[in-house]
């Protein structure tokens, strides 16, 4: 079977390290690899709508910000398709189709979908902050992991990288496939969540030492932040709260600081930027006997968050100059999965039989009932 990628970012905000390690570096290793036959990124601006209809505008203006991030990044138009969800109506029909598969109580068990309502302010638990007094759940947000399922499926992923959060949501979209697929006989394909090898970047933790560096937190370094930006947020960031005096002894676990080394720190770099350390290992183990101060760990981070920003930077440059360019891009990404997505809509609408006027033999058999009957 083909080898098909389908992922995705909402254009709620520019992209940050959470996403980069979570699915977007990937994400250009395997455009790289050449294992993949289809590779489909989408900018899922109707998911984001879910959640922010009295906000448009946002959602509009940010679409610009994930596809100039998705350039700069690496991610090549020439080998992968670049799209934007809204521009490809296909989606909504299977999404309609599929509802009717779901459950409201399977969806009332998806951790993500619950954990979202508090963070989005639709539950009295909002967040800290958030002004704005929502009530209720919208419905649009509610079913968006079966608007998810009709994403990833119009395409027949086989694969979606995509970061730990993602998990209930790739599950679902097994289920619906499965009982698609059971009801009216195979035509989906199965799709499996490829999360980041390395424990760090499963769910990379914010600057201020959240579970998660997510937009709606703030508490991002984003891939468009520049050197100076960087280093500031670095020097703010949360380390060991006992770790005061240089000679106390530190700890590793839970310290931001080198979760993101974890992360990011490759053996090359201690030559470059810290020769006096062989490897992560040795500076964790002389930060845990003490002796070892935050500020030298979080230059050598800065060091090599910038390396890895830099080309990005570049890349961004030249794209910012080339605005038309990259809708160009986007719009003719949108017209190519819309074809794709058509297609797997016609299986779909064959396999459950709403497929009337293709279908001469109904006609056919329906007239010569009749006419015998009369
Ligand atoms: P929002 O707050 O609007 O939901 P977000 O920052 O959570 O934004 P999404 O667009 O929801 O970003 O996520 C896009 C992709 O990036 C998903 O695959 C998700 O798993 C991954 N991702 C987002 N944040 C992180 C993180 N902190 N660590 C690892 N992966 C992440
Ligand atoms: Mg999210």
């Amino acid at each position: 079977m083909a080898k098909i990628i389908l992922t995705g970012d909402r254009p709620t905000g520019r992209l940050h390290l959470g996403h980069f390690v979570g699915s977007l570096r990937r994400r250009v290793e395997l455009q790289e690899s050449g294992e993949f036959e289809r590779i489909f990124i989408m900018i899922a601006d109707a998911q984001a709508l879910t959640d922010n209809a009295d906000n448009p505008e946002k959602v509009r203006q940010n679409i610009i910000e994930v596809a100039l991030d998705y350039l700069s990044a690496g991610l090549d138009p020439a080998k992968s398709t670049l799209f934007i969800q809204s521009q490809v109506a296909e989606l909504c029909e299977l999404a309609f189709y599929y509802m009717n598969l779901v459950t409201v109580q399977r969806l009332q068990r998806n951790p993500t979908v619950k954990a979202e309502i508090t963070l989005r302010g639709f539950s009295e638990q909002s967040v800290e902050g958030d002004t704005q007094q929502r009530q209720g759940i919208p419905v649009g947000f509610f079913t968006y992991p079966i608007s998810q399922a009709s994403d990833i499926t119009a395409f027949k992923a086989t694969t979606v990288p995509a970061g730990e959060d993602q998990e209930p949501m790739i599950e679902q979209t097994r289920e619906i496939v499965h009982k698609f697929n059971s009801v009216y006989g195979p035509t989906l394909v199965e799709p499996e969540i490829l999360l980041p090898d390395n424990a760090a970047c499963l769910r990379l933790p914010g600057t201020d030492g959240k579970a998660k560096m997510s937009k709606s937190l703030g508490n991002c370094i984003y891939l468009s932040d520049t050197a100076e930006e960087v280093k500031k947020k670095v020097m703010g960031m949360y380390t060991d709260p006992n770790h005061l005096r240089v000679e106390d002894p530190g700890k590793v676990e839970g310290n931001t600081v080198f979760t993101y080394l974890d992360a990011f720190c490759q053996p090359e770099h201690f030559a470059k930027y810290l020769p006096e350390y062989a490897s992560l290992d040795e500076l964790k183990a002389h930060y845990r006997r003490g002796g070892l101060g935050d500020v030298k760990v979080k230059r050598l981070l800065i060091a090599v968050l910038n390396e890895i920003l830099d080309p990005i930077r570049e890349r961004r440059k030249y794209y910012e100059a080339r605005i038309p360019e990259v809708y160009e891009i986007l719009r003719r990404g949108s017209e190519v999965a819309r074809q794709t997505a058509a297609a797997t809509l016609a299986e779909v609408r064959a396999a459950m039989k709403i497929d009337y006027f293709d279908d001469a033999a109904l006609i056919e058999e329906q007239a010569k009932a009749y006419a015998n009957k009369n």
